[in-house]
């Protein structure tokens, strides 16, 4: 008996194991090209992935929640122009802010405020002061003065600009996403994103805080985008001296020229800056409004 279960442990080992251990190698042989097939091939899927590892996406198109039921409001005759392209929409008595956001928004090229349906303002305290992108801007009228409401409403024209005038032919997916919407590559902004970004999370490596226009704008490229447009509308001539000693923000200076605003500089009415240094935000800056928006 005993010599039998030896001659059948022998067995098991010299035939059974061998097959089974060859059937399993079979099997996950055969599955090879299924799993090869599940992974991504193409662009677009590759990006899809590549977008789950990606840190906290970009807010322009966050929308806060708020009530704008009331009617748009009626336009003085000489905001009748404008009324064309986009409606002001206010929550409570806000004409004070409606009368400066109109007047600001007479200073920027009618390309720009034509990608712009609605303004949306708001007597409430927001979580944000403000939010733009995909068509509307929401602003706060509330604790902040008017310069900054302005400096707070360019740089959401700035987004609007970036997402809604300048758009690409939604051919192929550039590295670039805006929560879960892809930038096409032929779209302007990606040539902007580019002097300083790899992807919408990642700096270029050899980027240092002195190429961008404030430490937001370090925050993602549609943030950069959008600090770079508020500092070349409002101070402009800061922008020119910060730029005149670092090649990534006179890319950035000419972009905005030559790309955005049709060879049009403006010249600035605020604080001297010290080239050397970075500020916090576009809207910490402080300007004179009334020289910024007289003819
Ligand atoms: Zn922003």
């Amino acid at each position: 008996m005993q010599k039998i279960m030896a001659l059948n442990g022998k067995l098991y080992r010299k035939w059974f194991l061998p097959r089974v251990l060859g059937a399993i190698a079979l099997a996950i042989l055969s599955l090879l090209p299924l799993i090869v097939l599940a992974f991504p091939v193409n662009k677009f899927a590759a990006n899809a992935v590549k977008s789950e590892i990606l840190p906290a996406p970009a807010i322009k198109h966050e929308k806060s929640i708020l009530d704008f039921g009331n009617k748009p409001v009626a336009f003085a005759p000489e905001y009748f122009a404008l009324a064309a392209s986009f409606e002001i929409n206010k929550d409570s008595d806000l004409d004070h802010c409606e009368e400066i956001v109109s007047k600001a928004m007479l200073k920027l090229p009618s390309e720009h405020t034509a990608a712009l349906t609605a303004i949306n303002l708001t007597g409430k305290k927001m979580e944000r002061r403000g939010y733009g992108g995909y068509g509307s801007i929401d602003l706060q009228c509330v604790n902040l003065d008017d310069a900054e409401l302005v400096g707070v409403l360019v740089h959401e024209m700035g987004h609007i600009v970036d997402i809604d005038y300048l758009t690409g032919g939604y051919t192929a997916a550039s590295a670039f996403i805006d929560f879960d919407r892809y930038i096409p590559a032929d779209d302007a902004s990606v040539d902007f994103y580019s002097i300083s970004w790899v992807n919408s999370g990642r700096r270029a490596k050899e980027t240092s805080k002195m190429d961008f226009v404030s430490i937001y704008a370090m925050t993602d490229p549609f943030e950069d985008f959008a600090e770079t447009y508020a500092m070349y509308v409002l101070h402009g001539d800061q922008f020119k001296r910060m730029a005149a000693g670092n090649s990534a923000l006179q890319e950035k200076y000419d972009f905005m020229k030559y790309d955005v605003f049709f060879g049009q500089e403006f010249n600035g009415s605020g604080q001297r800056l010290n080239t050397s240094a970075r500020i916090y935000d576009s809207t910490k800056v402080k300007f004179s409004l009334d020289k910024f928006l007289e003819v």
